[in-house]
This record gives C-alpha cells, sequence and structure tokens, in this order.
C-alpha cells in the first residue's frame, strides 16, 4: 500500500485540513513554503496520466474550497502536480501540492 493510501486509512498521521468522502487535503510533512498542502484522491491513482475528467473535476471543486479554508485564495497561491520520473513524482499516488501563505520565487 503507498504511503497516501496509509494516510487515508489512518495507519499514518496526518494534520488535515479538509476531508469529505472522496478526498483530503493534509499538510506536508516537509513544508516548502509557509503553507504547503497536499491534496489527494482517496482512490488510488498513480499521476495526472491516469486520473479521469470526473475525478479532476470533483477535485477541482475540493481544490478551491482548500485554498478558502487555508487563507490563501485572495492573495494568490501555486498549485502543482508532480508527474513521474523527470517531474520529480515521489509518492505514485497523483497528489496536488497547493503551496501559499507568502511571495513565492518565480518558476
Ligand atoms: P512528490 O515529490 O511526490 O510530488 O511529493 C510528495 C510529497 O509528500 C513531498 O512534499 C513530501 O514531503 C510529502 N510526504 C511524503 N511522505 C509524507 C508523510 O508521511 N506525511 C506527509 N504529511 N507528507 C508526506
Ligand atoms: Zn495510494
Amino acid at each position: 500500500m503507498c504511503i497516501f493510501c496509509k494516510i487515508i486509512n489512518k495507519d499514518i498521521a496526518s494534520n488535515n485540513i479538509l476531508e469529505n468522502d472522496n478526498f483530503i487535503a493534509f499538510e506536508d510533512i516537509n513544508p516548502q513554503a509557509k503553507i504547503h498542502i497536499v491534496i489527494i484522491p482517496k482512490v488510488h491513482i498513480e499521476s495526472f496520466n491516469d486520473i479521469t475528467p470526473n475525478i479532476m473535476s470533483e477535485m477541482t471543486i475540493f481544490i478551491q474550497e482548500v485554498s478558502l479554508m487555508s487563507g490563501v485564495k485572495s492573495d494568490g497561491y501555486r498549485l502543482i502536480t508532480n508527474i513521474g520520473k523527470n517531474g520529480g513524482q515521489e509518492v505514485k499516488h497523483i497528489h496536488f501540492h497547493l503551496l501559499g501563505g507568502e511571495k513565492l520565487e518565480s518558476i
């Protein structure tokens, strides 16, 4: 079982920001900004390559809720999904990084 599925199953503790039947958002263990939240679907999907438009559209609504709840929506934030080897994806369970709470370096 992957590490994020263990978080979903509560086998690994996480500081959750928001959760519903299909998605969960929790604080990254190694934050790269003042606010760094990881957002995942509860179903194990390896990466953005494999997500369906239906799940992606539900996830869009959930991510927008997380951006509001975490207080970053008005000032802006960054949303990243790493894909595969060249994308630097370490955990093979699709996730979006939401980074904010401060002015981020340009990429
Ligand atoms: P990736 O490099 O795959 O895009 O991002 C994986 C992210 O998951 C990293 O930012 C890493 O800090 C985070 N992460 C890995 N293991 C855990 C964990 O057990 N708990 C939490 N909260 N975050 C984790
Ligand atoms: Zn998983």
